[in-house]
């Protein structure tokens, strides 16, 4: 009912089921349409001819019956999770920009509780993605007719999913879940252990941003615009990059000597070169390339010199704060709403507004990194990304540093993934 009501032109006036005021009433307001509602086919007629005064659907009416509904069940605070500095950091990164994310780290190091809160650090919804994610939900059966969504959809998605599931499809053509996580995030916990064709066929729906299911029955298209996020272990053990304590136990990301007793620690991973290598193989390479940041993460990096004590609120002022920058720049551009949405070099160059002595620095650091000119696109918009973060006009060369850090590119491990 919300997808048809909310295309019909504001010129026109609907007469709606009893059971459908709510969503009637919600799309009338924001449209400006007029929407009867009626009993049984005899009103309806009756109110064509005239003949019965009709009974308007009215918003205030209803305002008490209308259920927010979440699709995010719990979301935790960013400072109730523990350590992880960097990955906080690098979140709020990805979602200020809208790019992708791969976090790396051992099991129960608050990978799932870090993507989860990510929902909340984007900005409130806008009253037209309101619209467009409560059509999706209502295409897919999912709203009793009292409910409406009001905040950002998490979807996690099950490493028994199908084609259909995911992409959507079957007779109805119904959305599938990378349309339920419009406007969201879309969580792939433990990338790696997914069907490969699976993850692979993700890349047209990443760029495009949009689902075409094409059936016999038809063909429909559902927008897919959401912040994907993917955890995996770093390795088979899972401790890769983690050092311990000989004698009292203590676990750190950094080699240095144990704090406490000066004792030399020890890397905790007892995988073999090969083990870890066939490990990260199971990545499929279209994806990697689709993924701009790479991060290792731990809890244990909650000892090191890097803070990052904000609340999820401080952090959504600043991240919408970079959105409305970002909206600001791109404001005459057809389908770029965040620096994510840059496509190629070719699109990047009309935005582009680097300081000379910061050009010759990125074309001199990558060289010596050694990367591919998409990367070279992609460190500039996280660069971007990073300066907007920071609500800071110009890019600086410690912002190019700290994308070069998020991305993985000064990090052996990272770079293979
Ligand atoms: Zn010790
Ligand atoms: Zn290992």
């Amino acid at each position: 009912m919300f997808g048809m009501l909310s295309s019909i032109s504001k010129d026109f006036t609907v007469i709606v089921p009893d059971q459908s005021n709510i969503h009637a009433a919600l799309v009338a307001k924001a449209r400006g349409l007029t929407a009867y509602k009626a009993n049984n086919l005899d009103e309806v007629w009756k109110i064509i001819l005239g003949e019965v005064q009709p009974r308007t659907v009215n918003y205030n009416a209803v305002k008490s019956q209308i259920k927010r509904k979440e699709v995010a069940s719990y979301v935790p605070d960013l400072q109730a999770i523990n350590g992880a500095a960097r990955a906080k950091e690098a979140m709020s990164i990805a979602v200020a920009g809208g790019h992708n994310i791969l976090l790396v780290g051992p099991p129960g190091q608050g990978k799932s509780m870090l993507s989860s809160a990510a929902t909340k650090m984007l900005p409130d919804l806008t009253s037209g993605e309101v619209f467009e994610i409560n059509k999706i939900y209502s295409a897919k059966g999912l709203l009793q007719e009292n409910e409406v969504i009001t905040s950002r959809p998490y979807i996690e998605v099950s490493h028994a999913t199908t084609e259909a599931a995911l992409f959507g499809g079957g007779a109805h053509l119904l959305p599938g879940e990378i349309s339920l996580a419009h406007r969201g995030v879309l969580l792939f916990d433990e990338i790696n252990l997914f069907k490969k064709d699976i993850i692979e066929n993700l890349r047209t729906p990443l760029e495009q941003r949009k689902s075409i299911i094409q059936r016999v029955a038809g063909r429909v298209e559902y927008p897919c615009s959401f912040v994907m996020i993917a955890t995996m272990n770093p390795c088979k053990c899972g401790w890769f990059n983690h050092f311990q304590c000989p004698k009292c136990g203590i676990i750190v990301i950094s080699k240095n000597q144990c704090e406490k007793c000066w004792s030399e620690l020890v890397h905790k991973c007892t995988c073999s070169k090969t083990a870890l290598k066939s490990y990260k193989d199971k990545l499929s390479n279209p994806l990697k390339d689709r993924i701009d940041l790479k991060v290792l993460l731990s809890s244990h990096d909650s000892g090191s010199r890097q803070k990052f004590d904000f609340s999820t609120s401080t952090i959504q002022k600043r991240i919408a704060a970079a959105r409305e920058i970002q909206a600001e720049r791109y404001k005459n551009a057809n389908n770029i709403y965040c620096n994510a949405d840059i496509k190629d070099d070719h699109q990047y160059q009309q935005y582009d507004s680097l300081d000379t002595d910061v050009k010759v620095y990125l074309n001199t650091i990558s060289r010596k990194l050694d990367i591919t000119p998409r990367q070279k696109m992609r460190l500039q918009l996280i660069s971007r990304t990073v300066a907007d973060f920071l609500q800071s006009k110009k890019v600086r060369k410690e912002d190019v540093h700290k994308a070069i850090f998020l991305m993985g590119l000064d990090n052996e491990y990272c770079r293979q993934l």
